[in-house]
Protein backbone atom coordinates (compact mmCIF):
# COMPACT_ATOMS: atom_id res chain seq x y z
CA UNK A 1 0.00 0.00 0.00
CA UNK A 2 1.36 3.13 -1.06
CA UNK A 3 0.18 6.19 1.95
CA UNK A 4 -1.82 9.42 0.42
CA UNK A 5 1.42 11.72 0.92
CA UNK A 6 0.13 15.16 -0.32
CA UNK A 7 2.86 16.99 2.20
CA UNK A 8 6.69 15.45 1.04
CA UNK A 9 9.16 16.86 3.68
CA UNK A 10 11.74 18.92 1.57
CA UNK A 11 14.59 18.02 2.82
CA UNK A 12 16.49 16.40 -0.07
CA UNK A 13 18.51 18.76 -2.94
CA UNK A 14 18.60 17.35 -6.56
CA UNK A 15 19.60 14.07 -6.83
CA UNK A 16 20.21 13.75 -3.22
CA UNK A 17 18.53 10.53 -1.26
CA UNK A 18 15.61 12.63 1.01
CA UNK A 19 16.53 12.38 4.73
CA UNK A 20 14.26 10.34 6.41
CA UNK A 21 12.77 11.80 9.26
CA UNK A 22 11.97 9.11 12.31
CA UNK A 23 8.58 10.53 13.07
CA UNK A 24 7.15 12.34 10.27
CA UNK A 25 3.68 13.57 9.87
CA UNK A 26 0.94 12.39 7.45
CA UNK A 27 -0.76 15.38 6.36
CA UNK A 28 -3.94 15.68 3.97
CA UNK A 29 -5.67 17.49 1.85
CA UNK A 30 -8.73 17.22 4.25
CA UNK A 31 -6.24 18.88 7.25
CA UNK A 32 -5.32 21.50 4.45
CA UNK A 33 -8.33 22.43 3.46
CA UNK A 34 -10.01 22.54 6.91
CA UNK A 35 -7.43 25.01 8.02
CA UNK A 36 -7.48 26.84 5.56
CA UNK A 37 -11.51 27.11 6.18
CA UNK A 38 -10.83 28.52 9.38
CA UNK A 39 -8.47 31.37 8.15
CA UNK A 40 -11.05 32.55 6.05
CA UNK A 41 -13.95 32.00 9.21
CA UNK A 42 -12.52 34.68 10.57
CA UNK A 43 -11.95 32.68 14.08
CA UNK A 44 -8.83 31.36 14.78
CA UNK A 45 -8.73 30.92 18.86
CA UNK A 46 -10.88 28.26 20.68
CA UNK A 47 -14.06 28.34 19.09
CA UNK A 48 -16.58 25.37 17.09
CA UNK A 49 -14.09 23.65 15.65
CA UNK A 50 -12.39 22.92 19.14
CA UNK A 51 -16.17 22.31 20.98
CA UNK A 52 -15.86 19.71 17.32
CA UNK A 53 -12.84 18.04 17.95
CA UNK A 54 -13.41 18.06 21.45
CA UNK A 55 -16.74 16.24 21.13
CA UNK A 56 -15.32 13.39 18.47
CA UNK A 57 -12.28 12.79 20.88
CA UNK A 58 -14.35 12.15 24.13
CA UNK A 59 -16.72 9.99 21.45
CA UNK A 60 -13.36 8.03 20.20
CA UNK A 61 -12.45 7.59 23.81
CA UNK A 62 -15.82 6.59 25.14
CA UNK A 63 -15.65 8.99 27.91
CA UNK A 64 -18.57 12.12 28.84
CA UNK A 65 -16.14 14.84 28.04
CA UNK A 66 -13.07 15.75 26.74
CA UNK A 67 -10.38 19.47 26.92
CA UNK A 68 -8.31 20.33 24.58
CA UNK A 69 -5.08 21.69 25.35
CA UNK A 70 -2.03 23.36 23.64
CA UNK A 71 0.13 20.20 24.93
CA UNK A 72 -0.16 17.05 26.66
CA UNK A 73 2.40 18.68 29.37
CA UNK A 74 -0.53 21.52 29.56
CA UNK A 75 -2.83 18.26 30.40
CA UNK A 76 -0.71 16.75 33.05
CA UNK A 77 0.43 20.31 35.16
CA UNK A 78 -3.53 20.73 34.81
CA UNK A 79 -3.86 16.99 36.47
CA UNK A 80 -1.36 17.74 39.46
CA UNK A 81 -3.04 20.95 40.13
CA UNK A 82 -6.44 19.69 40.39
CA UNK A 83 -5.40 17.19 42.69
CA UNK A 84 -4.25 20.05 44.66
CA UNK A 85 -0.55 18.87 44.63
CA UNK A 86 2.07 21.01 46.26
CA UNK A 87 5.34 21.41 48.47
CA UNK A 88 5.73 18.25 50.81
CA UNK A 89 3.85 15.79 48.42
CA UNK A 90 5.86 13.02 46.03
CA UNK A 91 4.65 12.12 42.81
CA UNK A 92 5.60 8.51 41.66
CA UNK A 93 6.80 8.43 38.24
CA UNK A 94 9.19 6.65 35.83
CA UNK A 95 12.13 7.89 34.67
CA UNK A 96 11.89 6.47 31.05
CA UNK A 97 9.85 9.04 29.16
CA UNK A 98 10.40 13.23 28.17
CA UNK A 99 11.65 15.10 31.14
CA UNK A 100 8.13 16.69 30.85
CA UNK A 101 6.23 14.01 32.79
CA UNK A 102 8.62 15.06 35.51
CA UNK A 103 9.00 19.10 34.95
CA UNK A 104 5.37 19.07 35.67
CA UNK A 105 5.67 17.38 38.92
CA UNK A 106 8.22 20.31 39.96
CA UNK A 107 6.29 23.08 38.61
CA UNK A 108 3.57 21.86 41.30
CA UNK A 109 5.97 22.06 43.96
CA UNK A 110 5.69 18.22 44.63
CA UNK A 111 8.67 16.37 44.89
CA UNK A 112 8.98 13.42 41.70
CA UNK A 113 9.98 9.94 43.06
CA UNK A 114 11.02 7.73 40.59
CA UNK A 115 10.55 4.15 40.29
CA UNK A 116 12.60 1.66 38.08
CA UNK A 117 10.85 0.02 34.77
CA UNK A 118 10.82 -3.65 33.68
CA UNK A 119 13.72 -4.30 31.64
CA UNK A 120 11.71 -5.79 29.18
CA UNK A 121 8.73 -3.22 28.54
CA UNK A 122 10.11 -0.29 29.31
CA UNK A 123 7.17 0.42 31.72
CA UNK A 124 6.85 1.06 35.55
CA UNK A 125 7.48 -1.70 37.66
CA UNK A 126 4.95 -2.55 39.76
CA UNK A 127 7.25 -3.35 42.91
CA UNK A 128 9.68 -0.71 42.55
CA UNK A 129 6.44 1.80 42.71
CA UNK A 130 5.72 0.10 45.78
CA UNK A 131 9.07 0.26 47.40
CA UNK A 132 9.01 3.47 46.27
CA UNK A 133 5.73 4.64 48.27
CA UNK A 134 5.96 6.53 51.73
CA UNK A 135 3.50 8.51 53.67
CA UNK A 136 3.71 11.70 51.53
CA UNK A 137 2.81 9.68 48.56
CA UNK A 138 -0.07 11.18 46.76
CA UNK A 139 0.01 10.24 43.29
CA UNK A 140 1.47 7.72 40.68
CA UNK A 141 1.86 9.33 37.16
CA UNK A 142 1.97 6.28 34.78
CA UNK A 143 3.53 6.37 31.41
CA UNK A 144 2.63 4.28 28.22
CA UNK A 145 5.96 3.98 26.91
CA UNK A 146 6.38 3.46 23.29
CA UNK A 147 2.58 2.96 22.69
CA UNK A 148 2.25 0.01 25.39
CA UNK A 149 0.36 -0.27 27.80
CA UNK A 150 1.60 -0.37 31.41
CA UNK A 151 0.15 -2.74 33.86
CA UNK A 152 -2.69 -0.43 35.50
CA UNK A 153 -4.18 -3.38 37.20
CA UNK A 154 -1.35 -3.74 39.90
CA UNK A 155 -0.44 -0.44 39.75
CA UNK A 156 -4.33 1.02 40.35
CA UNK A 157 -4.80 -1.74 43.06
CA UNK A 158 -1.80 -0.55 44.63
CA UNK A 159 -2.59 3.59 44.53
CA UNK A 160 -6.21 2.23 46.17
CA UNK A 161 -4.41 0.60 48.86
CA UNK A 162 -2.64 4.22 49.81
CA UNK A 163 -5.41 5.96 48.53
CA UNK A 164 -2.91 7.17 45.75
CA UNK A 165 -4.56 9.43 42.24
CA UNK A 166 -3.67 7.62 39.18
CA UNK A 167 -2.34 10.50 36.54
CA UNK A 168 -2.08 8.60 32.83
CA UNK A 169 0.71 10.28 30.71
CA UNK A 170 -1.26 9.32 27.05
CA UNK A 171 1.54 10.81 25.14
CA UNK A 172 2.39 7.44 22.77
CA UNK A 173 -0.82 5.66 23.84
CA UNK A 174 -4.05 7.29 22.28
CA UNK A 175 -4.59 3.97 20.51
CA UNK A 176 -3.69 1.60 23.16
CA UNK A 177 -6.50 -0.59 24.44
CA UNK A 178 -5.64 -2.33 28.23
CA UNK A 179 -8.13 -5.17 28.38
CA UNK A 180 -11.19 -3.43 26.02
CA UNK A 181 -10.48 0.17 28.00
CA UNK A 182 -8.91 3.13 26.51
CA UNK A 183 -5.50 4.01 28.01
CA UNK A 184 -6.03 6.91 29.68
CA UNK A 185 -9.42 5.69 30.96
CA UNK A 186 -8.21 3.36 33.85
CA UNK A 187 -6.76 6.12 36.57
CA UNK A 188 -8.18 9.42 37.58
CA UNK A 189 -6.69 11.87 35.52
CA UNK A 190 -5.03 11.37 31.68
CA UNK A 191 -2.75 13.70 29.33
CA UNK A 192 -3.01 13.31 25.61
CA UNK A 193 -0.28 14.68 23.05
CA UNK A 194 -0.60 15.98 19.38
CA UNK A 195 2.61 16.91 18.71
CA UNK A 196 4.21 16.79 15.65
CA UNK A 197 5.79 13.29 16.11
CA UNK A 198 2.61 11.82 17.61
CA UNK A 199 0.13 9.39 16.78
CA UNK A 200 -2.29 12.17 16.13
CA UNK A 201 -0.89 15.46 15.12
CA UNK A 202 -2.63 19.15 15.23
CA UNK A 203 1.55 20.58 15.72
CA UNK A 204 1.61 21.36 18.89
CA UNK A 205 -1.44 20.06 20.74
CA UNK A 206 -3.11 18.03 23.54
CA UNK A 207 -6.19 16.85 25.48
CA UNK A 208 -6.86 16.07 28.85
CA UNK A 209 -9.90 13.63 30.44
CA UNK A 210 -10.89 12.56 33.14
CA UNK A 211 -12.98 9.63 34.85
CA UNK A 212 -13.64 11.63 38.08
CA UNK A 213 -16.48 14.23 37.77
CA UNK A 214 -15.73 15.85 40.23
CA UNK A 215 -12.78 17.33 38.29
CA UNK A 216 -14.08 18.22 35.03
CA UNK A 217 -15.31 21.63 35.69
CA UNK A 218 -11.80 22.51 37.10
CA UNK A 219 -9.87 21.00 34.55
CA UNK A 220 -11.59 23.17 31.71
CA UNK A 221 -11.93 26.13 33.63
CA UNK A 222 -8.08 26.10 34.88
CA UNK A 223 -7.21 25.68 31.14
CA UNK A 224 -8.32 28.98 30.23
CA UNK A 225 -6.83 31.59 33.24
CA UNK A 226 -9.89 29.93 35.77
CA UNK A 227 -12.51 31.83 33.80
CA UNK A 228 -15.93 30.95 34.11
CA UNK A 229 -16.45 31.35 30.63
CA UNK A 230 -14.44 30.55 27.14
CA UNK A 231 -13.87 33.44 24.47
CA UNK A 232 -16.34 31.66 22.17
CA UNK A 233 -19.05 31.95 25.35
CA UNK A 234 -18.16 35.84 25.49
CA UNK A 235 -17.50 37.18 21.87
CA UNK A 236 -19.59 34.23 20.00
CA UNK A 237 -22.79 34.64 18.25
CA UNK A 238 -24.65 33.18 21.33
CA UNK A 239 -22.20 34.76 23.92
CA UNK A 240 -22.38 36.86 26.82
CA UNK A 241 -19.55 39.81 27.42
CA UNK A 242 -19.62 39.19 31.34
CA UNK A 243 -16.66 36.96 32.85
CA UNK A 244 -14.38 36.54 35.85
CA UNK A 245 -11.78 34.60 37.04
CA UNK A 246 -12.41 32.23 39.60
CA UNK A 247 -9.43 30.77 39.87
CA UNK A 248 -5.76 31.79 38.91
CA UNK A 249 -5.59 29.38 35.98
CA UNK A 250 -3.74 28.75 33.26
CA UNK A 251 -3.53 29.49 28.88
CA UNK A 252 -3.27 26.11 28.02
CA UNK A 253 -6.59 26.34 25.51
CA UNK A 254 -6.50 25.05 22.14
CA UNK A 255 -7.55 26.84 19.09
CA UNK A 256 -9.37 26.13 16.06
CA UNK A 257 -6.03 26.19 13.38
CA UNK A 258 -5.04 23.12 15.85
CA UNK A 259 -8.12 21.68 15.81
CA UNK A 260 -9.11 21.68 12.39
CA UNK A 261 -5.82 19.59 11.78
CA UNK A 262 -7.29 17.27 15.05
CA UNK A 263 -10.28 16.84 13.35
CA UNK A 264 -9.10 15.35 10.02
CA UNK A 265 -5.85 13.11 11.36
CA UNK A 266 -8.54 11.77 14.22
CA UNK A 267 -10.91 10.35 11.09
CA UNK A 268 -7.49 8.43 9.65
CA UNK A 269 -5.71 7.08 12.99
CA UNK A 270 -7.16 4.13 12.60
CA UNK A 271 -5.68 3.87 8.98
CA UNK A 272 -2.68 5.75 10.34
CA UNK A 273 -2.06 2.95 13.17
CA UNK A 274 -2.60 -0.04 10.57
CA UNK A 275 0.15 1.67 7.92
CA UNK A 276 1.92 1.78 11.20
CA UNK A 277 1.51 -1.59 12.15
CA UNK A 278 2.28 -2.54 8.63
CA UNK A 279 5.76 -1.28 9.16
CA UNK A 280 6.30 -2.79 12.84
CA UNK A 281 5.53 -5.72 11.67
CA UNK A 282 8.26 -5.74 8.33
CA UNK A 283 10.77 -4.35 10.64
CA UNK A 284 9.96 -7.46 13.16
CA UNK A 285 10.28 -10.25 11.01
CA UNK A 286 13.53 -8.20 8.81
CA UNK A 287 15.52 -8.30 12.19
CA UNK A 288 14.54 -11.06 13.97
CA UNK A 289 18.30 -12.98 12.62
CA UNK A 290 20.24 -10.20 13.77
CA UNK A 291 22.18 -10.23 17.04
CA UNK A 292 23.33 -6.95 17.49
CA UNK A 293 19.78 -6.30 18.26
CA UNK A 294 16.90 -6.67 20.00
CA UNK A 295 13.60 -5.63 18.53
CA UNK A 296 10.26 -4.52 20.84
CA UNK A 297 8.74 -7.10 22.91
CA UNK A 298 5.47 -8.75 21.76
CA UNK A 299 2.42 -6.35 22.71
CA UNK A 300 1.20 -7.82 25.94
CA UNK A 301 -1.95 -10.26 26.23
CA UNK A 302 -4.88 -8.85 26.64
CA UNK A 303 -4.10 -5.46 25.37
CA UNK A 304 -3.91 -2.87 22.01
CA UNK A 305 -0.41 -1.44 21.51
CA UNK A 306 -0.35 1.86 19.98
CA UNK A 307 2.93 1.28 18.00
CA UNK A 308 4.12 4.85 18.77
CA UNK A 309 7.85 4.07 18.36
CA UNK A 310 9.81 1.69 17.67
CA UNK A 311 12.05 1.09 19.75
CA UNK A 312 15.35 -1.36 19.45
CA UNK A 313 17.77 -2.37 21.74
CA UNK A 314 21.41 -2.27 20.64
CA UNK A 315 23.57 -5.13 22.00
CA UNK A 316 26.59 -2.79 23.03
CA UNK A 317 29.19 -5.75 23.30
CA UNK A 318 28.83 -6.91 20.35
CA UNK A 319 29.54 -3.31 18.03
CA UNK A 320 32.50 -1.38 17.62
CA UNK A 321 30.45 1.62 18.25
CA UNK A 322 27.93 3.09 20.92
CA UNK A 323 24.07 4.03 20.60
CA UNK A 324 24.99 7.65 19.43
CA UNK A 325 28.13 6.12 17.07
CA UNK A 326 25.02 3.41 15.22
CA UNK A 327 22.88 6.01 14.95
CA UNK A 328 24.99 8.61 13.72
CA UNK A 329 26.07 6.03 10.79
CA UNK A 330 22.18 5.87 10.33
CA UNK A 331 22.12 9.70 9.95
CA UNK A 332 24.91 9.44 7.20
CA UNK A 333 22.34 7.07 5.45
CA UNK A 334 20.01 9.51 5.28
CA UNK A 335 18.12 7.72 8.15
CA UNK A 336 17.02 9.50 10.90
CA UNK A 337 16.29 8.44 14.94
CA UNK A 338 15.29 9.56 18.43
CA UNK A 339 16.36 8.63 21.66
CA UNK A 340 13.58 7.32 23.84
CA UNK A 341 14.95 8.19 26.38
CA UNK A 342 17.81 9.35 28.14
CA UNK A 343 16.34 8.41 31.47
CA UNK A 344 14.97 11.65 33.48
CA UNK A 345 16.98 11.24 37.05
CA UNK A 346 20.21 11.25 34.60
CA UNK A 347 19.86 14.76 32.83
CA UNK A 348 21.61 17.79 34.77
CA UNK A 349 19.09 19.63 36.88
CA UNK A 350 17.46 16.10 38.02
CA UNK A 351 21.47 15.04 38.66
CA UNK A 352 22.19 18.18 40.56
CA UNK A 353 19.37 18.79 42.44
CA UNK A 354 17.82 15.02 43.76
CA UNK A 355 21.48 13.83 43.82
CA UNK A 356 20.63 11.11 41.98
CA UNK A 357 23.63 8.81 41.59
CA UNK A 358 24.52 6.41 38.46
CA UNK A 359 22.81 3.13 38.96
CA UNK A 360 19.92 4.00 41.02
CA UNK A 361 17.48 2.82 38.32
CA UNK A 362 19.52 0.22 36.59
CA UNK A 363 17.05 -1.09 34.05
CA UNK A 364 16.00 2.33 33.09
CA UNK A 365 19.63 3.45 32.53
CA UNK A 366 20.19 -0.01 30.42
CA UNK A 367 17.69 1.32 28.40
CA UNK A 368 19.14 4.63 28.16
CA UNK A 369 22.34 3.79 26.87
CA UNK A 370 21.20 1.09 24.24
CA UNK A 371 17.69 2.32 22.86
CA UNK A 372 17.06 3.07 19.75
CA UNK A 373 14.09 4.54 17.89
CA UNK A 374 13.96 3.40 13.86
CA UNK A 375 11.79 5.91 11.45
CA UNK A 376 8.39 4.82 12.14
CA UNK A 377 5.30 7.07 10.66
CA UNK A 378 2.52 6.61 8.15
CA UNK A 379 4.13 8.87 5.61
CA UNK A 380 6.40 6.38 5.06
CA UNK A 381 6.58 4.31 1.84
CA UNK A 382 7.80 0.74 1.48
CA UNK A 383 10.85 1.85 -0.39
CA UNK A 384 11.34 3.99 2.98
CA UNK A 385 11.22 0.91 5.72
CA UNK A 386 13.39 -1.09 2.86
CA UNK A 387 16.05 1.32 3.34
CA UNK A 388 15.86 1.52 7.09
CA UNK A 389 16.28 -2.37 6.57
CA UNK A 390 19.39 -2.36 4.59
CA UNK A 391 20.95 0.29 6.24
CA UNK A 392 20.57 -1.82 9.80
CA UNK A 393 22.02 -4.97 8.26
CA UNK A 394 24.84 -2.88 6.16
CA UNK A 395 25.33 -1.66 9.65
CA UNK A 396 25.55 -4.82 11.59
CA UNK A 397 27.65 -6.56 9.37
CA UNK A 398 30.50 -3.38 8.92
CA UNK A 399 29.90 -1.94 12.81
CA UNK A 400 30.26 -5.48 14.11
CA UNK A 401 33.36 -6.13 16.82
C1 LIG B 1 5.76 14.10 23.86
C2 LIG B 1 5.64 13.67 25.28
C3 LIG B 1 5.12 14.51 26.26
C4 LIG B 1 4.84 15.96 26.02
O1 LIG B 1 3.90 16.19 25.05
P1 LIG B 1 3.64 17.70 24.56
O2 LIG B 1 2.36 17.62 23.84
O3 LIG B 1 4.79 18.04 23.67
O4 LIG B 1 3.59 18.56 25.75
C5 LIG B 1 4.91 14.00 27.52
N1 LIG B 1 5.23 12.73 27.82
C6 LIG B 1 5.77 11.90 26.91
C7 LIG B 1 6.05 10.49 27.31
C8 LIG B 1 6.01 12.35 25.61
O5 LIG B 1 6.57 11.53 24.72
Amino acid sequence: MVPERTVAPQTAKAGEVPFLVYGAPLIGEAEIAEVVDTLRSGWLGTGPKTQRFEQAMAEYLGVPQAVALNSCTAGLHLALDVLGLGPGDEVITTPMTFVATANVIVHTGATPVFADVDPVTGNLDPASVAAAITPRTKAILVVHYTGRAAEMDTICALARQHTLAVVEDCAHAIETLYHGAHAGTLGDIAAYSFYATKNLVTGEGGLVVTTRPEFQDALRCRSLHGLNRNAWQRYGASGSGTYEAVYPGYKYNMMDIQASLGIHQLARLESSWQRRRTIWQRYDEAFAGLDILETPAPTSPGCRDAYHLYTVRLDLPTLRVDRDGFADALRERRIGTGVHFWPVHLHRWYRETFQFRENAFPHAEAIGRSTLSLPLSPAMSDADSERVIAAVHELARTLRR
